[in-house]
């Protein structure tokens, strides 16, 4: 059978290792895997949150509402603007592929940091676009600005990931801005927020308030999630800000009920409980900073992260494949990044039992 051929370049996503995996694999039990590989909330979702989801189960039998009404609504009021100003996606992951299968074909190609968000590149192929990537790996904007111009006509799509994953760098938002007043309205901006609570927090000059966002530059698609600060990665849900009309469109390619009784209701509780997210940003940046310290006293590099993981970059002598394997073997699961041509891991931020874990097995392995 032949296939459309859009599909013959493209490869899967290599998700983060599973734990049943760890277990599987290795017979190290599943109470003893630390998972650091896919940026989750350690300490898991909000109480509250968690209640809702048991009393909703009652109700799993029924579709979920597929207007969204009390979701939309409770997103429109956080962030200041219209319902209509408003998608849902199963995971922000899902309103990446409506923004690119809107606007991305064989003529209108995507533009994006050298390193960042995989999901960017494998949905745009999906749609035969052209993929352009800036030299460096982390955002230059710069080369940004290089590549539109170029390239001008021939990219429909360009992605902000703010900060980014996986190397979690930021921008200061008002340089953001002065980038956006130059390019081409007609070009779809997606500006990817998955870790803008933690930025926002570190940083609040590095803080997006999409209403602003999307008032000056009806080209811009904000994206936000449920699955990193709220702790909600396994219900997946995230969602879209933008203008009303971009909005709508969108809606032309959501499939129905696409996010179940349960997520819906674990994310109206989610944003009821903004103390709970405050107290997670709190204990990410601490515990963040022993691993700083650790990268500083063992002598190797870090990238100042506005997220919920750290990039660590080693020298020459050492391998990051060679660690993240042998971390594995012991039940602890990062991620590897020599896939992007960097000798360096991306580990989550866990809590303070899991990272003192992880320090002692990361030191037999490192040095
Ligand atoms: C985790 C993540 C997402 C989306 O995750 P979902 O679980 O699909 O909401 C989007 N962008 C980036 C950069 C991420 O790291």
């Amino acid at each position: 059978m032949t296939f459309n051929p859009v599909l013959d370049g493209l490869k899967n996503y290599e998700a983060g290792k599973p734990i049943e995996l760890v277990v599987r694999e290795y017979g190290i039990s599943p109470s003893d895997v630390i998972k650091l590989a896919s940026n989750e909330n350690p300490r898991g979702c909000s109480p509250r949150v968690l209640a809702a989801i048991q009393q909703e189960s009652t109700r799993a039998h029924l579709y979920p509402d597929d207007s969204m009404y009390e979701l939309k609504e409770g997103l429109a009021s956080r962030f200041g603007v219209g319902k209509e100003n408003v998608i849902v996606g199963a995971g922000s992951d899902q309103v990446i592929g409506f923004a690119l299968h809107a606007k991305a074909n064989p003529n209108q190609g995507i533009l994006m940091a050298g390193v960042t968000f995989a999901m960017y590149e494998i949905y745009g192929k999906q749609t035969g676009a052209t993929i352009f990537k800036t030299p460096s790996k982390m955002h230059n904007l710069n080369e940004f600005r290089a590549l539109l111009a170029t390239h001008k006509g021939a990219i429909g799509v360009l992605f902000l990931c703010l900060p980014n994953n996986p190397l979690g760098e930021g921008i200061d938002t008002e340089e953001i801005k002065t980038f956006l007043r130059e390019v081409d309205p007609n070009i779809l901006v997606v500006v990817d927020g998955a870790y803008q609570e933690y930025a926002a927090f570190k940083d609040p000059a590095k803080a997006i308030n999409p209403k602003a966002f999307i008032e000056e530059f009806p080209n811009v698609l904000y994206l936000g999630t449920f699955s990193k600060a709220y702790g909600l990665g396994g219900m997946r849900c995230g969602y879209g800000i933008g203008e009303a009309g971009l909005i709508h469109t969108l809606h032309k390619l959501r499939p129905p009920f696409n996010i179940t009784t349960l997520s819906l209701k674990a994310a109206i509780e989610a944003l009821k409980d903004e103390a709970f997210v405050t107290h997670c940003m709190e204990e990410n940046f601490r515990e963040m900073k022993r691993y700083e310290a650790e990268a500083k006293a063992l002598g190797f590099d870090f990238i100042e992260s506005y997220t919920n993981f750290i990039t660590l970059a080693f020298s020459e002598g050492k391998s990051a494949s060679t660690i993240a394997q042998s971390l594995l073997e012991k039940g602890i699961i990062i991620r590897d990044l020599s896939a992007y041509g960097m000798n360096a891991v991306r580990v989550t931020i866990g809590t303070p039992e899991q990272n003192s874990r992880f320090f002692e097995i990361f030191k037999r392995a490192y040095c």
